[in-house]
């Protein structure tokens, strides 16, 4: 039997936020959290490396878990304006994203990159948030299905399962720009993705693993996105960034 899979909402600020408005948008959620007590869904913020130690301080001992958006493959060394995997660990890190689109887009990132970035991750004891998604000419060609499941095979870590690699399914061209595949696309694209990490996992470790749909994402369409079949959470990126909307899209999802 697969365990149940928690649903996870991950807030990606992108480069966005200095100290004092971090720490607000950190401390808002925070007493949200408490409130609730324990909430259905797990938080998790990922904050610009300058932010994590300050976000982390302020969600202490409230449940909500800090993730990096990125990490080296490397533990230590020669490596200038690089974070390790460790380092982000050692800052309060449980979560760490890999392979964004926009890395992929920004710093030429591929997926065997994104591989050894993801088993740097679980090495220092983080969970890796691995995305993957098709471009706009991909869906038109028709590719998306193949597409994920190629990025799937190829960057997905050696020791994956579902206590340590969550997989967030992002189309490209749903990222910001206020248009996103419709409820039934996103299910089908998640069963595929599930059924390929059942290909290589088993049928069990699969049905463990949560698969994040993340593309703009808003209080207004999370409901209907978020609760699919086999959609167990959000990766938000804009709408993270204010705390009413970001907690009212994981009420959404439970
Ligand atoms: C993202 O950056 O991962 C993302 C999904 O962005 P947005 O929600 O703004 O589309």
């Amino acid at each position: 039997m697969p365990a149940p899979r928690r649903p996870l909402i991950a807030g990606n600020w992108k480069m966005n936020g200095l100290g004092a408005e971090a720490e607000a948008l950190a401390t808002d959620l925070a007493r949200r959290t408490w409130a609730v007590g324990a909430p259905a869904f797990e938080l998790v913020l990922c904050p610009p490396f300058t932010l994590v130690a300050r976000v982390a301080a302020a969600v202490a001992g409230s449940g909500i878990a800090v993730g990096g958006q990125d990490c080296h493959t490397e533990e230590k060394g020669a490596h200038t304006g690089d974070v390790s995997a460790a380092m982000l660990a050692d800052l309060g890190c449980s979560f760490v994203i890999v392979g964004h689109s926009e890395r992929r887009a920004d710093h030429g990132e591929d997926d065997t990159l994104v591989k050894a970035k993801a088993e740097a991750a679980l090495a220092a004891g983080l969970r890796a948030i691995v995305c993957i998604g098709e471009t706009e000419a991909e869906r038109h060609g028709g590719r998306t299905l193949a597409t994920v499941a190629g990025q799937l095979d190829a960057s997905l870590p050696v020791g994956a399962g579902a206590a340590n690699t969550v997989v967030a399914y992002e189309p490209v061209w749903a990222i910001g720009s206020g248009l996103t595949p419709s409820a039934e696309e996103i299910q089908e694209v998640h069963a595929h993705i599930r059924g390929e990490l059942a290909k290589r996992l088993g049928t069990d470790e699969a049905g463990g693993i949560r698969i994040l749909y993340g593309g703009s994402v808003k209080p207004e369409n999370a409901a209907a996105l978020l609760t699919l079949a086999d959609v167990d959470g959000g990766l938000i990126g804009g709408a993270s960034l204010d705390a009413g909307g970001f907690w009212s899209i994981a009420e959404s999802c439970v």
